[in-house]
């Protein structure tokens, strides 16, 4: 918690993003968390009490490497939304809960979704434009017009040479993905300390939950599953360590003294999880199973500087939108656009899912 002066301490510096909004907030991308907290006399408490978690939870990095326009960016909605603080979890899992009724969405409305079928070239006309896509298939995808939503490590491998010069595309190099880990970890019992999700200002943990209390699909009474990001897992997000080299047993032996440190009481010590060798008698629960699940380029890096590099959605190329959450929706494609051009990009893109079906 931090004293009555360190909160006082702490408002001065965030009174321009309330008056100035936005421009004060992109301004603020050259510094990480930690500068910003410095330059303007922050209390150095609100690192470890605040910005570890805080930053860990928003791009899974550490605050001495995150962009503080993000850090901003979040606060600014929490304090201007009426429900900007809102947490909550879906009923079960994403394909099921999310995804199928979007694709149900598409397929109503006579279009169609493809799945397992990776774009491999981006094949273009003598004018630039996208005569069509090179599917890794060997199948030919003709539309009208093309919307990209890659992650940027992809996307930047998929250029065609034709549009490499382009300083629009050029401006792709200075982005990238930054690794994250997903653990899923079954246990024999119920863990009473943690019944909502948690921020975490562990060195390795971010955000996790027990979704045997939060998520109505996995709800049990009696034993706890849960749900952790691990991050940073490499030198760009600030650890010291690159686990995503590590196996899957070096993993989760970490996240298990991890847990065994914030929780005490809880876990067991167990011979298979060296790391937890000198938890008390008291703890009991033992790890039934676990899922290990490694990204080697997740979320793009939002650390100091890039937010100029994050391409507009309206491309160069004129049957081309770009999207994804590394592209800028700042000034961009929906925001600057009349209603009118909404509608046409709207009906386009339904004649797009619609000629997706028209293989060669
Ligand atoms: C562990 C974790 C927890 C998160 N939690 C939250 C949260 O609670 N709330 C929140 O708002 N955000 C959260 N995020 C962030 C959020 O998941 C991302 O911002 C979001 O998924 C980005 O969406 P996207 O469509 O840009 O990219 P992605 O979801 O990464 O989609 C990119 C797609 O491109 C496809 N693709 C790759 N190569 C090809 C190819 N050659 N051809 C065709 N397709 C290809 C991939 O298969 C993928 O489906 C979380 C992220 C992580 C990693």
């Amino acid at each position: 918690m931090l004293t009555l002066g360190e909160k006082i301490q702490t408002a001065p510096p965030l009174l321009p993003m309330l008056i100035e909004g936005q421009p004060f907030i992109d301004a603020q991308d050259e510094l990480s968390v930690t500068e910003f907290m410095r330059k303007f006399g922050m209390p150095e408490r609100i690192n470890s009490e605040v910005f570890v978690a805080m930053a860990k939870a928003l791009d899974f990095i550490d605050p001495d490497k995150l962009s503080m326009t993000v850090v901003l960016t979040a606060m600014n909605r929490f304090l201007n939304e009426d429900n900007g603080l809102q947490m909550a979890f879906l009923d079960g899992n994403q394909p099921d809960r999310v995804c199928a009724p979007m694709a149900d969405h598409v397929k109503a409305r006579g279009g169609d979704v493809v799945m397992n079928s990776p774009v491999k070239e981006i094949v273009v006309n003598d004018d630039g434009s996208i005569k069509h896509l090179l599917m890794r298939s060997g199948e030919e995808v003709v539309a009208d017009e093309y919307v990209s939503a890659m992650p940027v490590d992809i996307m930047k491998r998929m250029v065609p040479k034709e549009w490499q010069n382009m300083p629009y595309f050029r401006q792709f190099d200075e982005l990238e993905g930054i690794p994250v880990i997903n653990l899923h970890m079954w246990f024999d019992r119920k863990l009473k300390a943690v019944d909502h999700l948690c921020f975490s200002r562990s060195p390795l943990l971010s955000v996790y939950a027990d979704m045997s209390v939060t998520c109505k699909e996995y709800y049990d009474p009696e034993k706890s599953m849960l749900e952790l990001v691990f991050a940073p897992c490499s030198p760009i997000a600030g650890g010291k360590t690159n686990w995503i080299a590590k196996t899957d047993e070096q993993i989760i032996d970490a996240t298990m003294g991890e847990l065994a440190r914030l929780f005490p009481t809880e876990i067991a010590a167990d011979d298979k999880w060296p790391s937890t060798k000198s938890q008390g008698p008291n703890g009991k629960a033992t790890l039934r199973k676990y899922t290990v699940v490694k990204v080697p380029r997740s979320v793009y890096a939002a650390v100091p500087g890039r937010n100029k590099y994050r391409p507009g959605q309206r491309s160069p190329i004129p049957n081309l939108t770009m999207a994804g959450d590394w592209t800028s929706q700042n000034g961009g494609t929906l925001s600057s656009m009349t209603n009118d051009e909404m509608e046409s990009v709207a009906s386009k893109g339904a004649q797009w899912i619609k000629s997706t079906a028209q293989y060669k």
